[in-house]
Parts: C-alpha cells; structure tokens; sequence
C-alpha cells in the first residue's frame, strides 16, 4: 500500500466550493471539462515508473483563486491541440501493473464483461432517447443487472425511467452507490456520451460485486439509473425522494475531450434553468400595430438585455438561451406570445443566485419596455461538484499506478445534477478523455460519432476499472473511509 504525502493529500486537488436542482432543466451537463483553472490532482506517491515530482506548492492566479501547483498548474487540457483526436487514436493499452494484485477481481471481471458493455453501449448510442423517455436503456440495464444477481427494482421512486440494482454479500458493511446516465440530446444523439455513463455504471457494480465475494468482505452495491441529466434533473428528484439515504458514497465518470488517457477531477459550475414566458395581444401587423402587444418584441428586447449584461460578468459566469417561438407566428400579425428557455452558470450557487437576481431583471425590463405580461420559472439549481478530496486522491493514484493514465483537477463550465449529489454525501464524479474531432466536444455531432468508437469504450473501461477499486477501498477499508467521510464538506 502506498503512503500518503499528507501535504499533497491535503493540497492535492481542491474545488471553488459551495452550493447550489430538477425539473425540466437543460443544464446541459459535461461539455467543456477541461477549461476553467483549477489545480492539478497529484499523485500520491512518486513511484519509481514516474518521471519524480516536485513537492506541491500554492499560488494564487491573477483572479485571486488558490492554485495548488507541482511544477505547475497542469493546464495542458486547456489548449484543444492536446486533445486526444480521432487521427491518433489507438485504444489506450493496458498498462503492465507492478502491484502485487496483477489480476485483482476487478481487473478480471471487467475484462470478462467489456465486450457485453460495449454491446449494451452500441444498442443505447443507437437508440437515442430524451429526458424521462429512456425505456429502452432502462429496460435494457434492468434485465443486463438482473442476469447478473441483483436486485432490480423498475420505475424506480415514480420515474418511469429510473432503476434501483442493489446486491448486497454477507450482513452488514458499507454501502457503494454508483450512478448511471443514458439520456440524449434532442437533434444530437449521444452527443454527451452518456451511453459510455449507463455501461460504466453497471460495470463498477458488477466488478465491486465481484471483489466483494472474492474477498468476502461485507458490504452492498446500489447501482441508480437515473434518467434526464440534460434536461430535468432526476438525480435531485432521486435525492429529494431517499434514493441515496442509505448509501455512504457515490461514484459515476463522464467522458469529454482531453489529452489522451487522462481524468479530471476539478469541479463544475453551479446552473439555473429559467423558462420565461412573454404574453401580449396580436392585432394586424400592417393595418392596426398600435392595437397589439408584441410578445416578441420582448423576448428580443431581453435577449439584448443579456447581451449588454454580458459585458459586466465575471468571465467564470455564463449566461445562454434560445426563443422558443411559437407556431402560430407569422410576419403580419403581432405576435402574442414568446417563450424562452436560458441557463445562467456559476462556480458556485452563492455566485449563482445572484447573479440570477441580475438576469431577471433583464426578463422584467423587457417586459416593462414592451407592456407585455411576464411569466418565469426557475427549476431548483443544479449545484457545483463538490468532488471528495479522498474519493479523488485514491482513484487518480489508482488510475496513474494501474492504468498509466494522468489526472488532473482543472475545474469545467459544465453542469451536473450529480452536484447536488455531491452536497449530500461523498461523491467522485472523473472526467475523462475519449478521443474526438477537431472541435467535437461535448453536444456536437462530432461527440456522438465519437462515443461510439472502440477507443471510447477502452477509455472507459479504464476509468470504470479505477472507480470500482476506488469504491471497493471504501467498502472494505475503514481507515480510508474515515478519511473520505473526514473529507467530506456538506
Ligand atoms: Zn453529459
Ligand atoms: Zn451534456
């Protein structure tokens, strides 16, 4: 077993920190991962196979934010010439181990399933399926799971879409939750990978499962399919209804362009979804414009607004939205009635809320400006990562040691309802790179070719291999569980 640096346990990764969600969301989850500065997860330990690293040290970049840094901040995954593309892409190798456990049960069990998750990833990539509309990938995992000895409970909580897999050896233990997406986006497919997420998820069972029984160690596994990340927040749904009471931690990964075989582990932005509704009366565009109220009008008088706001906000900020329209337009008539759908992001949901506050008032004004009626509704936040800083050391010495993989904790814009997870108890949320396109990041066509490559599913494989002995420490080691529960900052 490796020692711990404390210095670098303690300063090895970090986050923004803080606070901040559900339904009919679209906070759009892990598209830029690998953007916004954060800090560099160190290796634990130098082995002698590593190039040696300095001891870490702390600096501050010119915004004030707490860097702690090796010989740098590792921003390689910053500059899109690093990503890991198509035209090189060779399937990661598996690394030749030097521990003692060549061939743990894991390592053993994920080789034995791989090309079955690679089948299953096929069949979802290829039946794209919106938030809470996911019945084939849900019937798909449950009847995989059940064949496999859990206990499957379907529909799970009131989702239609939602699953429960748990299988438990021997009394007692801990209890591992691990958490699987498969929804799509509209237009795109699997242009968020999230058919790579719902095969990682069943493979980090099915391996902790196996490490359980060959190690007689006692402790349960609870693999959630948890419907609609893109759009409708079933994990706050799953929380908000004790899906997660009676776990004492949980995983899930989720891929993104980067350098090739690397992991992220930095944080992400805290998101609000805003629908705002503008109603106004038609009248003949030509003959008597005086008599309407142009709900358009509004909606474009907001969207300039956010624009104009757009110059004062911190560049950590985001602010983006779409007119939804309405089908009954046309150029001579006033019309009535205007829809928008916006997404307002920040590190974290202190940042976030009021930074809200000023949106809104871009919404009012333009419904002052134009004497329209205003309608909005902000669904409950999606909350920044609060990625456990032990959860995290162990799978980035794990993936490095095993896998030769390299991690790094270089915070993202993106959201994910699995923040708000994160509040709740320990929570390891990865990025990781699967090789993609020129400009083929997260929600771009480009992605979901991407996440359909045999190079893709490798790179989860490896990934998925890391969290399952991640989890499997937590269940059968209880001085690392004291550190991860120690870690953790509700
Ligand atoms: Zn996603
Ligand atoms: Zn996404």
């Amino acid at each position: 077993m490796s020692r711990i640096n404390p210095r670098v346990l303690a300063t090895g990764y970090s986050r923004y920190r803080v606070v901040g969600g559900s339904a009919n969301m679209m906070p759009g989850c892990f598209g830029s991962l690998f953007q916004r500065k954060q800090v560099s997860a160190a290796p634990r330990q130098v082995s002698h196979t590593q190039i040696s690293q300095p001891s870490a040290v702390a600096s501050s970049t010119p915004s004030g934010l707490k860097c702690h840094l090796l010989t740098t901040c590792d921003h390689s995954d910053t500059d899109a010439s690093n990503w890991w593309l198509h035209t090189d892409a060779k399937p990661p190798a598996y690394s030749p181990e030097t521990d003692a456990d060549v061939k743990s049960a894991i390592d053993e069990k994920l080789d034995e399933i791989s090309p079955q998750l690679r089948k299953m990833s096929l069949e979802i990539h290829d039946r794209p399926e919106l938030a809470f509309s996911e019945f084939f990938a849900h019937d798909l995992l449950t009847s995989f799971m059940a064949s496999h000895g859990f206990t499957v409970t379907k529909h799970y909580l009131g989702l239609d879409t939602a699953f429960r897999a748990e299988y438990s050896h021997k009394q007692g233990g801990r209890v591992l939750g691990i958490n699987s997406e498969y929804d799509a986006l509209k237009g795109m497919g699997h242009a968020c990978g999230h058919s790579l997420i719902a095969v990682s998820g069943c493979g980090v069972a099915l391996a902790v499962k196996a490490a359980l029984e060959t190690h007689d160690i006692p402790g349960k596994v609870v693999l959630l399919g948890t419907p609609a990340e893109e759009g409708g927040g079933g994990k706050v749904i799953l929380l908000q209804r004790g899906a997660y009471e009676d776990m004492d931690l949980c995983v899930m990964c989720h891929p993104a362009p980067g350098a090739i075989k690397s992991a992220n582990l930095g944080t992400s932005t805290a998101a609000q979804d805003i629908e705002v509704e503008y109603a106004g009366r038609s009248a003949h565009a030509g003959a008597a414009p005086w008599e309407g109220t142009n709900a358009l009008d509004a909606a474009f008088l907001a969207y300039s607004g956010i624009s104009v706001l757009r110059q004062q906000m911190r560049p950590d900020h985001r602010v983006h939205g779409i007119v939804e329209g309405n089908q009954d337009w046309a150029p001579n008539v006033i019309p009535d009635y205007a829809k928008m759908h916006w997404l307002v992001r920040a590190p974290t949901s202190a940042m976030l809320a009021a930074f809200v506050e000023r949106v809104k008032r871009c919404f009012e004004a333009a419904a002052l400006a134009t004497s329209c009626e205003i309608k909005m509704k902000l669904a409950p936040p999606y909350f920044d990562l609060n990625q456990n800083q032990a959860l995290g050391q162990e799978f980035s010495d794990v993936v490095r040691r095993r896998y030769g993989m390299t991690t790094n904790g270089t915070a993202g814009y993106a959201s994910t309802d699995f923040g708000n997870v994160s509040y709740a108890l320990p929570a390891l949320h990865p990025g990781y790179a699967i090789p993609t396109e020129p400009n083929g990041g997260n929600h771009t066509i480009g992605f979901a070719r991407a996440a359909a490559t045999q190079a893709a599913h490798d790179a989860t494989m490896l990934v998925t291999k890391g969290l399952a002995h991640t989890g499997f420490r937590a269940l059968s080691n209880d001085d690392f569980y004291k550190q991860v529960r120690a870690s953790f900052k509700a």
